[in-house]
């Protein structure tokens, strides 16, 4: 995904292979700039490479089709029969991402989606959809259902006037038009509804406001004055070792904000999809990151605003469209399918120099050729910062870091993160170089060119003017941008930051929500890429949007380094992968998990707790080879891994199994194949296997449906027990179960259980997400309703 397809990087490697040894050879060696010439060179007499790339582009269209679009909403129209709004308003989104701008099909998938939302209850975004359908030329004779239910939103937000308002033009309009007929069953509604009306004008309720004054502490935050975006106690160190890295100033508490960056450019990721119910057919129904959050914002989307251009950009509003499309999508839109087709590596690059601007970029790329022995190698050449400080903070001084000695999250920053130009394999940067000349010959051909190099009005670059040749040399101010856009590359690599959330699976309607971590974007965040790796880090970072903060997860004291985990935490793998893994970044971790594991050469807790155990005595089962022995040398059974495994994999087979019972409400069923799983499972795994865990957390999501809250609470703590042990008391896993609990107690109304589990939940949250966090005030929430509970209630628990 963040790499081209397999078949255009396989086409890549096979032109590699085939090439000359000397060019190979001056390739290997060549700076970026060579780099980007060469590639442009092989390119040109490779026409056909050229033209399988244009083919693969077909795999993964972003143009709008109307006649998906008609299929798609009559998906919805049937979701919307079966009264699953959920679906229906998913696939009325897709279907208005493929209709065109302006249509009378669009406004009609904006009035049918509408309805969705009324259903669903969200009546401020129904009105907005109303709205938008209405703008977007709504077929007349269809305009009496649409006011009726405009009509209904405003009562539901308790605006009579507006309400009584749309009611009288509604009745004006339907005595106009005299066919009384169609609208007899309309007319019964309106007086229905007038009748509702009159009853709410004479009690008013009460405005639903914020019952607030819930508000955690405020938090201690004051900026740094050379740091951009970081605390004030942290400083901004550099040596050989480490390079630049962030240490603390001062002591700081478990929970204090240490970094709080807007990431420089972010790129959502296409993701996988997530099911839709719904059958095979010939268009995708399911839900893919694209459809589910803002292109531009990453914002969770409910009622989606389409790009006029593609059906692959979808906006939660229309003021984010038009800021996307005037800083980068009117470039990006009509190469849509070549973005996707490249990965998102090739596509946050264009969007980083789309964003910093050509002659920020030229700029930058011409410092780097001019003998600027620091952007070479930066981190080898400076001088530490103090150093730098005597000397006027001049630009030499911390790689990145501004004339006057400031490093800010900007452009200049970003430039300066190491590309490793020498450490990636020659494959990669060759697949790199071809990856990017392509798309800035696409650029190029498709009459681009302009919008890259200047700020042209959008009016003028609507309408490209595609150049008659696509063999044509690339200019030098493309080439330019290329090159910058090759060091990108290269660069996420070692600097790309995932920008995660904790996504709801499952229907969405349980009591009790599910939720897992997955992917949402790539980005560049240059004040956060400051921090180094460590397998037990001493920060938790979390993700609002496309701002990232980093919280101490422990107490830190002064002196000592801030430190942040790329992705391989010790509590999920072991030494061996940790460092297979950390490979990418051209380092070998020496943080104290790894050092302790390797110089021990003791058995890692991972390895022990995620094991195969004795089916005769229960015991571990050990061994390197193919087979594996008990460890219970009086009991002396052996086994195959081959044989351990391929019973694991079954049993995650089954397990999938139950929970698509569970997903299609077949939850008695789903409950009888987990515990039959639970059973196999224990004569196989060890009773702290990770799996073991698993099992007890979907079992309390089943029981959680069914109303069986004593029963849920029961497997819940199960789980809780494990996933203390693999990841920790005090970890964010930890606290995503121990809110889990608490739903679940306070659904069952065990009131002094759920005030401590609350309790619990609120200490590991709020260091890793913050006390304004979503779910810190829900548990807020929870807790001032547990507090107003009636005594009776009370007492039955
Ligand atoms: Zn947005
Ligand atoms: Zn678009
Ligand atoms: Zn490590
Ligand atoms: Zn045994």
């Amino acid at each position: 995904m963040a790499l081209p397809v397999a078949e255009w990087q396989g086409r890549a490697a096979r032109l590699w292979a085939a090439l000359e040894p000397a060019l190979r050879e001056r390739l290997e060696a060549a700076s970026l700039q060579d780099a980007v010439r060469l590639g442009c060179d092989v390119l040109r007499s490779k026409e056909e490479e050229e033209a399988a790339l244009e083919q693969l582009c077909h795999r993964a269209p972003t143009d709008k089709k109307p006649e998906a679009a008609s299929w798609y909403r009559e998906q919805g129209n049937w979701e919307f029969k079966q009264g699953r709004y959920q679906a229906a308003l998913r696939l009325y989104s897709k279907a208005a991402s493929h209709e065109l701008p302006g249509s009378p099909e669009v406004s009609v998938c904006f009035a049918n989606r509408s309805a969705a939302l009324l259903h669903l209850g969200h009546f401020e975004v129904c009105l907005e959809d109303i709205a938008r359908a209405e703008s977007h030329g709504y077929p007349d004779r269809l305009l009496p259902k649409v006011l009726l239910r405009k009509a209904e939103c405003l009562l539901c937000l308790g605006r009579l006037q507006d309400a009584q308002d749309v009611l009288r033009v509604l009745e004006s309009k339907i005595a106009l038009d005299g066919a009384m007929t169609t609208h007899l069953t309309r007319l019964q509604k309106l007086s229905q509804l007038k009748v509702k009306l009159g009853e709410k004008e004479k009690c008013p309720e009460p405005a639903r406001g914020e019952h607030g004054g819930t508000q955690g502490e405020p938090e201690i935050w004051e900026e740094n004055s050379r740091i951009s975006g970081a605390s004030s106690s942290l400083s901004l160190s550099f040596d050989a070792d480490r390079g630049r890295h962030l240490v603390a100033s001062q002591d700081m508490v478990a929970g204090q904000s240490l970094v709080k960056e807007e990431a420089f450019v972010s790129v959502l990721c296409p993701g996988d999809s997530l099911a839709l119910q719904g059958g095979d057919t010939a268009w995708d129904t399911r839900a893919t990151n694209a459809d589910l959050y803002c292109h531009r914002c990453l914002r969770q989307l409910l009622a989606s605003v389409p790009c006029q251009g593609c059906s692959y950009a979808k906006y939660c509003s229309q003021d984010c469209a038009d800021r996307a499309w005037q800083q980068y999508h009117r470039t990006e839109c009509p190469l849509g399918a070549l973005l996707l087709t490249l990965g998102v590596f090739c596509h946050v690059a264009l969007r980083t120099v789309l964003l910093a601007g050509f002659a920020e970029v030229s700029r930058l790329v011409e410092m780097s050729h001019h003998g600027d022995r620091n952007l070479q190698n930066p981190e080898g050449s400076c001088k530490p910062l103090s150093e730098a400080a005597d000397a006027g903070g001049g630009s030499r001084g911390v790689p990145g870091c501004d004339s006057r000695g400031r490093y800010q999250s900007s452009y200049q920053a970003l430039f300066h993160l190491l590309p490793h130009t020498e450490q990636h394999s020659p494959e990669h940067k060759f697949l790199c170089t071809l990856s990017v000349v392509a798309l800035c010959k696409q650029l190029q051909a498709a009459g681009l060119e302009a919008a890259v190099l200047s700020q042209e009005s959008p009016q003028q670059c609507s309408k490209p003017k595609t150049c008659e040749k696509t063999s044509e040399e690339l200019s030098p101010e493309l080439k330019t941008v290329a090159e910058a856009m090759l060091r990108h590359v290269l660069q996420l690599q070692c600097n790309a930051q995932a920008i995660t959330v904790m996504q709801e699976m499952g229907p969405g309607d349980g009591a009790v929500v599910d939720k897992k971590p997955v992917r949402l974007a790539t980005a560049f965040f240059p004040v956060l890429s400051l921090l180094n790796h460590s397998c037990c880090p001493n920060t938790s970072v979390s993700f609002s949007g496309t701002s990232a903060t980093v919280r101490a997860a422990q107490p830190i004291s002064s002196g000592q380094e801030v430190l942040h985990c790329y992705g391989p935490h010790w509590c999920r793998l072991r030494v061996a992968e940790r460092q297979q893994l950390l490979k990418q970044y051209f380092f070998e971790c020496r943080c104290p998990a790894c050092l302790q594991e390797l110089e021990s050469g003791a058995k890692s807790v991972v390895s022990i707790r995620n094991s195969f155990c004795c089916p005769k005595c229960q015991a571990q089962m050990q061994g390197k080879e193919d087979t594996l022995c008990c460890s219970n040398e009086a009991c002396a059974t052996s086994a195959s891994r081959d044989q351990l495994s391929g019973r694991l994999q079954d049993l995650q087979q089954q397990i999938k199994k139950a929970l698509e019972l569970l997903r299609v409400g077949k939850a008695d069923q789903a409950i009888k194949m987990l515990l039959k799983c639970q059973m196999d499972a224990g004569t196989f795994l060890s009773p702290e296997h990770l799996l073991m865990g698993e099992m007890e957390d979907h079992l309390a999501q089943v029981y959680a449906t069914l109303g069986k809250w004593q029963e849920a609470a029961r497997h819940l703590r199960k789980s809780i027990e494990i996933v203390e042990m693999h990841h920790g008391p005090s970890s964010v896993e930890t606290g995503h179960e121990l809110f889990k609990l608490a739903q679940i107690l306070f659904n069952g109304f065990a009131v002094s259980e759920a005030l401590s589990t609350i309790q619990r939940a609120e200490g590991i949250l709020s260091v890793h997400f913050g006390p304004q966090s979503a779910q810190m005030q829900e548990l807020q929430e929870m807790k001032a309703c547990l507090s107003e509970l009636p005594r009776n209630i009370l007492q039955r628990t």
